[in-house]
């Protein structure tokens, strides 16, 4: 069998949210939109089932699986409804819903429920991409509180730039929310990872009532660039892994690869390794992007493959056919991996596919 597969960590995956629960001291919301970032969904809800506050998805079909797969807990479907004829369904799922725009608003109002729904109000506090603009909020809220579909309503907004420790942005998107939601009493969601990592000077804001969304820092990535002190608190929940299934020693000056995007500067020992970017593996990642072979540290050299990818074992004698590969998890962050390849640790998890995922409880 191809040796290529992902651990998940579930042991490691319920540390980290309980690490976002105590840095916040509010109720933390597990995002596990886009397949829980790539980890599984179900599997990942599941073993958060007994601890999670509730959940957060993309859309009414992420949804579903996961009650399909008997997680009871409330889900939050982080951009609502697409279309108008969803809202039964949200209605007989008891999801939560985040209206972010006009129309979602009027469909509400002409919708006829088997029961009201929570909506989490959208206050775009800076980052132009959804939500009610400050000067309407209000106004929508007026119109939700008087809707007959509506239950409970939740104050939200979600952070443009908090992975950029010094960035003004952070503090003036919380000005613009604490000005737009003055006098409406509710409980509040704003804390995405990077605000929880980086921010903790925004917690004085939260009460044990609000609620946090944890998405990449569950999965023990973090979304900083830089070294942070809370994020080494964090345990890498997936390990990508293969093996080394051929070796070659080639003279200097020999090219490796498609594109001879690599040739040895010296006598070179390269091994190949059951990985590649029909894997999800980024093809951009350059010479040099790190990886681990039988626990060392080496790198890889010439182009990503389809299916293989050649790293350099010159200095790694006593590696050689069948030696373990860690292409990220806990000795080489997947967020390393990301800066060398120009993207973030996000894009690599979401994009993997074709690898088994297998699961242990950790420890
Ligand atoms: C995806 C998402 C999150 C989680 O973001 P992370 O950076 O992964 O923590 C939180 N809130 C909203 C609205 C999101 O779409």
């Amino acid at each position: 069998m191809r040796p290529a597969r992902a651990l998940i960590d579930l042991d490691a995956l319920r540390h980290n949210y309980q690490l976002a629960r105590e840095l916040s001291g509010a109720r933390a919301l597990a995002v596990v939109k886009a397949d829980a970032y790539g980890h599984g969904a179900v599997r990942c809800a599941s073993a958060l089932a007994e601890e999670a506050d509730g959940f957060a998805v993309a859309c009414i079909e992420e949804a579903l699986e996961l009650r399909a797969a008997g997680i009871r807990a409330p889900i939050l479907l982080l951009e609502g409804f697409f279309e108008a004829d969803e809202l039964a369904l949200i209605a007989e799922h008891e999801l939560w819903c985040v209206v972010h725009s006009a129309w979602q608003l009027e469909a509400l109002e002409r919708a006829r429920l088997a029961r009201p729904l929570q909506v989490w109000l959208k206050l775009d506090s800076g980052m132009h991409r959804v939500g009610f603009h400050p000067a309407d909020y209000r106004a929508a809220h007026q119109r939700l509180l008087a809707c007959a579909q509506v239950g409970k309503i939740v104050l939200m907004s979600h952070f443009a730039r908090a992975d950029e420790p010094d960035c003004p942005c952070t503090a003036e998107q919380l000005a613009v929310f604490q000005a737009a939601r003055e006098g409406l009493a509710a409980e509040v969601s704003l804390c995405n990872s990077p605000a929880l990592l980086g921010w903790p000077q925004l917690f004085p804001q939260q009460r044990p009532s609000d609620w946090v969304r944890p998405g990449i820092m569950l999965y023990g990535a973090t979304p900083f660039a830089q070294p942070l002190a809370l994020a080494e608190r964090l345990r890498p929940v997936m390990t990508l892994e293969s093996q080394i299934i051929s070796v070659r020693e080639l003279p200097a000056g020999e090219p490796v690869g498609y594109g001879a995007r690599f040739v040895s500067a010296r006598p070179t020992r390269v091994g190949v390794v059951a990985m590649g970017y029909a894997d999800g593996y980024p093809r951009h990642a350059p010479t040099g992007t790190p990886l681990a072979v039988d626990g060392q540290p080496t790198r890889l050299i010439g182009r990503v493959s389809m299916d293989m990818l050649t790293v350099d074992l010159s200095d790694l004698p006593q590696a050689g056919l069948g030696s373990r590969v860690e292409l990220w998890g806990a000795q080489v962050p997947a967020s390393t991996v990301a800066s060398a390849a120009d993207t973030i640790p996000y894009q690599l998890f979401c994009n993997l596919k074709r690898v088994p995922r297998s699961y242990t409880q950790g420890s």
